[in-house]
């Protein structure tokens, strides 16, 4: 088993030679683990209306410079069957966070409606932010069977600083989160930022043992990218201390991450992000080769993307399904074998 100070020197490490051993042994290891394919999730960004202000986010609710959109059910639904079509096998329903009885009974009842396609056909991922476990629960019992929520960073004091203090964007509140989505059965995903103002190589090994010891089956992690209109880009710009690692090192470092979760938990399933496409052209593919086995191509109508602008200079504006010489899983859901091992 792999060391704290291990995962921290690595994360260190700028040999190449240690580096693409690193790589090696996390794609090795997924091979022999869970086989060589990649699974797709098509991903439909339904809205990009959101109740919350987390101070990285191009999105969050207080950017009068974001323009607000949201799908119709219809929009959506072609969409779904679009993803069924294709032989996705899996589709996710991502958008920003937001609350109230309107709102989750549209949800359910898509939810509910896409389940209908080819029966049951199609596995259905959501990442809607923090809800109550009535409402997690109500979902569930629709059909989705997998929830996307991500910590950002594990430590309590980075949380903070990335996010408002206005007692709507608390750590415990996500940690509760992520407890009831794994409680009431759903296979619950989380993920890091990595390359954060403030954050160092402890942060990051801590995040990696801590995404281990909370047993998620699936995880995303992806590099911070910085956007324009956002209060954190305004930070690092008057802070000497808020820096954070150039492009090519957050590249690196997102990929090390890869390879070292893969090393820990080698049954899990782990997404190529698609904020690493904003860094480099062959993002994903490199992210494959560093051991992750999950990609989630954009399939929101193409008129609705631009306004889902979490990053800037973000890679869905140019997607375009180039997977290199990985084998693809068409028409299946790839769960996580984590889960299942584990259950
Ligand atoms: S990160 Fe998520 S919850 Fe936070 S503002 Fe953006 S979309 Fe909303």
């Amino acid at each position: 088993m792999i060391s704290r100070k291990e995962i921290t020197e690595l994360l260190l490490s700028k040999e190449p030679e240690i580096i693409s051993n690193l790589y090696k042994r996390a794609a090795d290891l997924k091979l022999q683990t869970i086989g060589p394919k990649v699974h797709l999730r098509g991903l439909i960004e339904i809205s990009n209306i959101c109740r919350k202000n987390c101070l990285y986010c191009g999105i969050r609710k207080a950017n009068t410079l974001c323009e607000r959109y949201t799908l119709t059910d219809e929009e959506i639904m072609t969409c779904a069957k679009h993803a069924y079509a294709a032989e996705f096998g899996s589709i996710v329903i991502q958008g920003g966070e937001r609350t109230g009885r309107q709102f989750t009974e549209r949800i359910t009842s898509l939810v509910e409606r896409i389940k209908f396609i080819g029966n049951g056909a199609l596995g259905i991922t959501l990442s809607l932010g923090e809800q109550s476990e009535e409402v997690y629960k109500e979902w569930f019992e629709a059909g989705a069977h997998r929830y996307l929520l991500r910590i950002e960073t594990s430590d309590p004091d980075l949380f903070r600083k990335i996010h408002p203090n206005d007692g709507h964007h608390t750590y415990d509140r996500r940690i509760k989160a992520l407890m009831d989505l794994k409680s009431i059965g759903y296979q619950a995903g989380s993920g890091v930022m990595i390359g954060l103002p403030w954050q160092n190589a402890e942060h990051l090994a801590s995040d990696l043992l801590f995404l281990r010891e909370m047993d998620f089956p699936m995880i995303g992690m992806g590099p911070y990218v910085p956007h324009d209109d956002t209060p954190l880009t305004v930070t690092t710009t008057t802070d000497p201390e808020a820096s954070f690692p150039s492009v090519a090192d957050r590249l690196e470092l997102s990929l090390k991450m890869i390879s070292l979760l893969r090393i820990l938990v080698p049954d899990i399933n782990i997404a190529a992000s698609t904020a690493l496409e904003a860094l480099h052209p062959k993002g994903r593919i490199m992210a494959i080769h560093a051991g992750a086995n999950i990609v989630m191509p954009n399939i929101t109508p193409s008129d609705y993307r631009k306004y889902y602008n979490l990053y800037d200079r973000k890679a869905i504006l140019l997607e375009d399904l180039d997977l290199g010489d990985a084998e693809i899983g068409f028409g299946e859901w790839g769960d996580s074998l984590h889960f299942f091992n584990k259950v």
